[in-house]
C-alpha cells in the first residue's frame, strides 16, 4: 500500500477538501502512474452531489487522467517507466461477458469498475479517482497518450473526447452528413472538433447567442441559438444526427423535430430528471432516439490516435486543485471555455 493525497467530497454536496487514502501496491499486471493533470467533467459534479443516486462517500472524483508511468508490475508488456499515459472512466470490467469480448467494456454485463464512485472487482474496495497525486491501474485499462499532444490539453480526451468520438463513429458522421452538436460545453466542443475532422457539416445549437464566435473558431460551419424560436422553424427536418450533450432539463421533443427522415438524436448528457418524449416526436419521420456512454478501451485508444493524427486537443483553463470548488460553480453557470484541468503539481 502507498499513501495517496487527493481532494474528496467527504459527504454528499460537501465542498471538496484535502483527503489522504491508500492505493494498492502495483500487482503483476499493474501500472503505477504519477498524475500530472486531471480534467473536471460535469459528471464529477453530478456524482459529488449525488444527482444520479447511489453515490458513495468519501468520493475522490476525476476520470480524465493524464500522467507518467513510475513503475510497472512484472507481467506488464505494453508500458514502461516514463511513458505518457491516460486513464479514463473505467479501471476494470468482468472481461468475459459478450460485451467485454467485443471491446465494449463500458456496457459490461457484470458492471464495469468505474474510476471512482465504484467498487473494485472484489465488490468491496472503493475506487478513488484522478483528483489525486497517483493511481495504480491494470495495464488493460491504461491508454497511450499521443506523444505530439500536450498532456494537460489532452487529458479531457479521456472522457469528453471518447464520449463524442464513439457515437460520431457509430452513427457514421462524415462527408455529406449534417451533424448538430447540442450544448457547447466540455463534451460539445470536442464533438465539434471531431465531427469536423471526420468531414461532417457541423452545426452548434447553444442555449444563448454568447458562444457563436467560439463555435466558429472551433470549426463549426453553422451556429444557432435555441433561445430564438425561429431556430426551430429554420432547422425543421434538417439533421441526420444530433448529439445531445446538455446536462440540464430540456424538452427533447423540440430537438427531435429538427431531424430528417430516419435521423437520430443520441443522448449523452445526463440531466437529473426523466424526460417526457411524445410518440409523435419519433413516429412522424421514423426517427431514432438513442443514447451512448463513453467508449470501450480499444476505441478510446483509436480516438487518442485519431486526435494525435489530426492534432486535436481540448480548449482548457488550468487551475490549481485548491480552486476546484470555484471551478464547479463556474461549470454550473456554463462559464468555462471549455474544460477546467487541474494541475496536480498544486497538490505536491
Ligand atoms: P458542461 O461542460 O457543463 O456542458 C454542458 C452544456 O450544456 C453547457 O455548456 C451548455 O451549453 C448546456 N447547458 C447547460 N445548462 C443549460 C440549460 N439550462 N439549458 C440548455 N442548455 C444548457 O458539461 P460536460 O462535461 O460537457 O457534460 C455534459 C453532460 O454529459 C453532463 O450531464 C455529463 O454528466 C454528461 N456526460 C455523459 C457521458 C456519457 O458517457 N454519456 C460522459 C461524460 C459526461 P450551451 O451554453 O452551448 O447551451
Ligand atoms: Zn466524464
Ligand atoms: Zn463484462
Amino acid at each position: 500500500m502507498t499513501q495517496a493525497k487527493g481532494y474528496a467530497a467527504k459527504t454528499v454536496k460537501a465542498a471538496l477538501a484535502p483527503f489522504t487514502f491508500e492505493r494498492r501496491a502495483p500487482r503483476d499486471q499493474d501500472v503505477a502512474i504519477e498524475i500530472k493533470y486531471c480534467g473536471i467533467c460535469h459528471s464529477d459534479i453530478h456524482q459529488a452531489r449525488d444527482e444520479w443516486g447511489g453515490s458513495t462517500f468519501p468520493m475522490v472524483p476525476g476520470h480524465e487522467i493524464a500522467g507518467v508511468v513510475t513503475a510497472v508490475g512484472s507481467k506488464v508488456t505494453k508500458f514502461k517507466v516514463g511513458d505518457p499515459v491516460g486513464v479514463g472512466c473505467m479501471v476494470d470490467s468482468c472481461r468475459t461477458c459478450a460485451h467485454c469480448e467485443q471491446g465494449l467494456e463500458q456496457y459490461c454485463l457484470g458492471g464495469a469498475t468505474f474510476t471512482y464512485n465504484s467498487m473494485e472487482r472484489d465488490g468491496k474496495t472503493p475506487t478513488y479517482g484522478g483528483y489525486s497525486d497517483h493511481v495504480v491501474v491494470d495495464e488493460s485499462f491504461v491508454l497511450h497518450m499521443p506523444k505530439n499532444l500536450p498532456l494537460d490539453a489532452a487529458a479531457p480526451l479521456l472522457c469528453a473526447g471518447i464520449t463524442l468520438y464513439s457515437p460520431l463513429m457509430h452513427w457514421k458522421a462524415g462527408p455529406g452528413k449534417k451533424v448538430a452538436i447540442l450544448g457547447l460545453g466540455g463534451l460539445g466542443h470536442m464533438g465539434v472538433k471531431i465531427a469536423k475532422a471526420l468531414g461532417a457539416e457541423v452545426t452548434v445549437l447553444s442555449h444563448s447567442a454568447r458562444k457563436e464566435a467560439d463555435a466558429k473558431n472551433l470549426g463549426a460551419h453553422h451556429f444557432f441559438a435555441t433561445s430564438d424560436a425561429s431556430t426551430f422553424e429554420t432547422l425543421k427536418n434538417h439533421f441526420d444526427l444530433i448529439i445531445n450533450t446538455v446536462s440540464a432539463d430540456i424538452d427533447w421533443n423540440q430537438y427531435l423535430s429538427l431531424l430528417k427522415l430516419d435521423g437520430s438524436m443520441v443522448v449523452v448528457g445526463v440531466p437529473e430528471k426523466p424526460n417526457a418524449v411524445s410518440a409523435f416526436s419519433i413516429i412522424a419521420g421514423r426517427k431514432n432516439l438513442s443514447g451512448s456512454m463513453i467508449g470501450g478501451i480499444q476505441e478510446t485508444q483509436e480516438m487518442l490516435d485519431f486526435c494525435g493524427k489530426h492534432n486535436i486537443t481540448c480548449d482548457i483553463e488550468i487551475i490549481p486543485i485548491q480552486k476546484v470548488n470555484e471551478a464547479y460553480e463556474r461549470v454550473l453557470k456554463s462559464d468555462v471555455r471549455y474544460r477546467f484541468v487541474i494541475d496536480m503539481a498544486s497538490l505536491r
